[in-house]
């Protein structure tokens, strides 16, 4: 009986620890560590696997308000990704990240660089509406966050470009503004990540478009010396 309980007991403590690493975007042990004598290859998922592990999600409070779940769209395979906030009205409505407004303008920005929606791939810090269009919190963003690094993982872009200062502080783990970050290069995990201006913040503020013209400048400069034509 004793046995039972100490054996309940570890099964409980490996699930929790799966279950945690899975919160971390581990999907595969290493073969040492599950014992099974022979290596055990790095496994790639794909974005199929990563919105089927998401489902129906209920990981934060956002679950309670929204319609629908913004997984994100385009090119499993694109060289620049795009991560914006989170999704506002029509995005909630329609399913799909930057549908609106701001996603028009976002559509424009891509094709500054001569890229199409198509070509690139969208998706949000937080994959469901924020009530009134308010800020994304802490737990919020922390419980989707692995959903989108696995994402990147699958996707593996060159280059990231991180619309507005959610989207740049969650990536960059850092409080600086975005006004100091923009344009500026950085590392996410051997991606190059360039932080610019939200296309929302740049409906307000359209003085600002010149600043980010010259942030995709360098996006087509960086995807050029990586060695992919911005024709993709
Ligand atoms: S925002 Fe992300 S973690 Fe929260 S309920 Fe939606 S999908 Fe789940």
């Amino acid at each position: 009986m004793l046995m039972d309980e100490n054996m309940n007991e570890v099964i409980s403590d490996l699930k929790s620890y799966l279950e945690y690493l899975k919160g971390m975007g581990i999907f595969a042990l290493p073969a040492a560590e599950i014992n099974l004598g022979q290596p055990n290859p790095s496994r790639v998922m794909s974005l199929d696997e990563v919105q089927k592990e998401l489902g129906d999600c209920k990981r934060c409070k956002l679950h309670r308000t929204r319609r629908t779940i913004v997984f994100g769209e385009g090119n499993e395979k694109a060289t620049l990704m795009f991560i914006g906030e989170g999704p506002g009205y029509d995005e909630d409505v329609q399913g799909r990240p930057f549908v609106g407004k701001a996603g028009q303008l976002l559509t424009k920005i891509i094709e500054s660089i001569n890229l199409s929606r198509e070509d690139v791939y969208i998706a949000n810090i937080v994959k469901c509406r924020p009530p009134q269009n308010r800020n994304p919190e802490p737990d919020e963003i922390q419980s989707c966050n692995p959903f989108l690094m696995n994402q990147i993982r699958v996707i593996q872009p060159r280059i990231i470009c991180a619309l507005g200062t959610f989207a740049a502080q969650t990536l960059l783990k850092t409080d600086t503004k975005i006004s100091a970050l923009r344009g500026k290069l950085f590392d996410l995990e051997g991606i190059k990540v360039i932080p610019t201006y939200h296309p929302a913040f740049l409906l307000r503020n359209p003085e600002r478009k010149r600043e980010v013209w010259e942030d995709m400048k360098k996006i087509a400069e960086s995807i050029k010396n990586a060695g992919h034509g911005t024709d993709l």
